[in-house]
C-alpha cells in the first residue's frame, strides 16, 4: 500500500490558504527583517488541515522501524504550547499511548509539576515548527534528564537553518523552509524596495 505523503508545495498551498505563512516585510523584535512569516497555529484552527498536516507528519514517522516497532508504547512530545495541536493529531494517527508537552517556567523548559513522575515511554519530540532548533535541544535534554530516549522528531516546517538530526535521531518535517532573514534595515531588500512593513511579536 502507497502512503501518501503531500509535497513540499502542496503543504505550503496549505499553509498560505489558512494563513499560517505569510509574505510581505516583517520587522522581528530583535530588529531583524525578513520577507516572510509563519504564524502556524492559523493551520491548526482548522480541523480539516489540522488533520492533514499531523497525518501526513505520522506518516514519516511510521515508515521508521525503531518508532513502528515500539508503537503504540510511545510518548509524543510537545516542547511548547505551539506543538501541541500537533502532537495529538500524531498521537492519534500513530495510535500512541501518552503526550506530554513542556512549558517555559522562569525561563527553563518544564513539564508541570508531578507529570514526570510517572512512566515516560520512548518519545517523539513533535513541534508546528522547528527555527533554530533550540526548542527541540531544550526538550531532549529534559526527556533525557527523566530517563527516556528519544526515537523521533519533526515539525511541519523545519527551516534550513534548523539541525537535521539531534542526538543521531533524523529530524523530520513536511516542508524544508529556505530562510530568508536580513540582519538589520541596511541588508533588506524589502526596505530598499519600500514595502510597507508589519511589526510581529515574536
Ligand atoms: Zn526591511
Amino acid at each position: 500500500m502507497v502512503e501518501l505523503i503531500p509535497s513540499q508545495d502542496a503543504v505550503m498551498q496549505i499553509l498560505k490558504r489558512t494563513g499560517a505563512f505569510r509574505e510581505g516585510h516583517f520587522v522581528y523584535p530583535n530588529g531583524k527583517h525578513s520577507p516572510h512569516y509563519f504564524q502556524m497555529p492559523l493551520a491548526f484552527r482548522y480541523y480539516d488541515t489540522a488533520r492533514v498536516l499531523a497525518v501526513a507528519l505520522s506518516r514519516k514517522f511510521r515508515l521508521e522501524k525503531d518508532i513502528s516497532s515500539q508503537l503504540p508504547k510511545v510518548s509524543v512530545i510537545s516542547p511548547s504550547s505551539g506543538g501541541i495541536p500537533v502532537a495529538f493529531g500524531v498521537r492519534d494517527a500513530l495510535n500512541a499511548e501518552q503526550i506530554y508537552w513542556a512549558e517555559q517556567e522562569n525561563g527553563k523548559r518544564m513539564f508541570r509539576q508531578y507529570v514526570n513522575q510517572g512512566e515516560i515511554n520512548p518519545c517523539i519530540i513533535v513541534d508546528d515548527i522547528i527555527r533554530s532548533g533550540n526548542a527541540i535541544e531544550e526538550t531532549v535534554e529534559l526527556v533525557k534528564s527523566l530517563g527516556a530516549r528519544i526515537i523521533g522528531c519533526g515539525a511541519i516546517v523545519q527551516f534550513d537553518t534548523a539541525p537535521d538530526e539531534i542526538e543521531g535521531v533524523p529530524i523530520k518535517s513536511l516542508n524544508n523552509f529556505d530562510v530568508r532573514m536580513y540582519e538589520n534595515d541596511q541588508s533588506c531588500t524589502e526596505c530598499k524596495d519600500n514595502v510597507k512593513t508589519e511589526h510581529v511579536r515574536f
